[in-house]
């Protein structure tokens, strides 16, 4: 499903950001993307979601090449990709509700499909009776909630999370991941970006390490830090 072919990205102030990087990620997978700051994880993330263009190499999103792609064919692209972040992002005068609305609004949704899938995907996360309340009234781990509502209402193939447990208390944190644990069994690719070793250990999912920009790790069921 997402495909990188020896991708490097320089910015153009020249700092090399990407190294020759190839990986490979299967429909269905659940990868922590792991590394320190400034390793390179959060402009990987760009380049899949089309946010950068690489400087060489190639990077495949659901066999089709996204530096390629006719401006037209952008949109389409970024719906089969739910994102998470630290920082929830979401919009502060619309409620729970209407935030996962707008979402299936932009992509063209009736008005009789958002009625059935709001309250569904809302149940989904856990939050049926939060629906009508704003950001500023829900706690952090129901607004990241809300944005994993939003992310999954458009039934994407991958959810990329960019430090999605970066603002939450720790059992907070692992209610979200069990959320994204239980939303991976249902088929979604999943991509976590974290520094949350606790859970990366815990979860024994694929581990892929950037440091510098080169991937130096790659395990199926691996742990944090490596132990070498
Ligand atoms: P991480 O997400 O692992 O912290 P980043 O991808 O944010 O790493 O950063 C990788 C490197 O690229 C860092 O040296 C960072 O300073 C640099 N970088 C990130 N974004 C830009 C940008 N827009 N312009 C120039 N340099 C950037
Ligand atoms: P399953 O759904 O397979 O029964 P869970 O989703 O409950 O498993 O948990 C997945 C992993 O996260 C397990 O390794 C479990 O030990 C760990 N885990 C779950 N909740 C916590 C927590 N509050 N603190 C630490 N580890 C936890």
């Amino acid at each position: 499903m997402i495909q990188l072919y020896n991708v490097s990205k320089v910015y153009d102030n020249g700092v090399k950001a990407i190294s020759d990087l190839t990986l490979h990620i299967k429909k269905g997978e659940f990868v922590f993307l792991v590394g320190p700051s400034g390793a390179g994880k959060s402009t990987l993330i760009k380049l899949l979601f089309r946010e950068e263009l690489p400087t060489r190499g190639q990077v495949m999103f659901n066999s089709k090449n996204v530096a390629r792609m006719k401006a037209r064919e952008i949109p389409h692209m970024r719906r089969k990709i739910g994102m998470i972040f630290q920082d929830f992002r979401l919009l502060p005068q619309k409620t729970a509700a209407e935030n996962v609305a707008f979402a299936l609004q932009i992509t063209g949704a009736s008005n009789k499909e958002i009625r059935r899938l709001v309250p569904q995907v809302l149940e989904q996360v856990g939050l049926k009776d939060k629906g009508k309340l704003l950001p500023s009234q829900l706690s952090g781990g129901e607004q990241q909630r809300v944005c994993i509502a939003r992310a999954i209402v458009n039934n994407p193939l991958v959810i990329i999370a960019d430090e999605p447990t970066g603002n939450l208390d720790p059992d907070t944190s692992w209610e979200i991941m069990k959320l994204l644990q239980d939303i991976n069994r249902r088929g979604t690719t999943i991509l976590m970006a974290t520094h949350a070793s606790d859970i990366v250990d815990a979860m024994k999912k694929r581990v892929v390490e950037l440091s510098r920009g080169c991937l130096v790790r790659d395990e199926e069921s691996g742990v944090y830090r490596s132990e070498l």
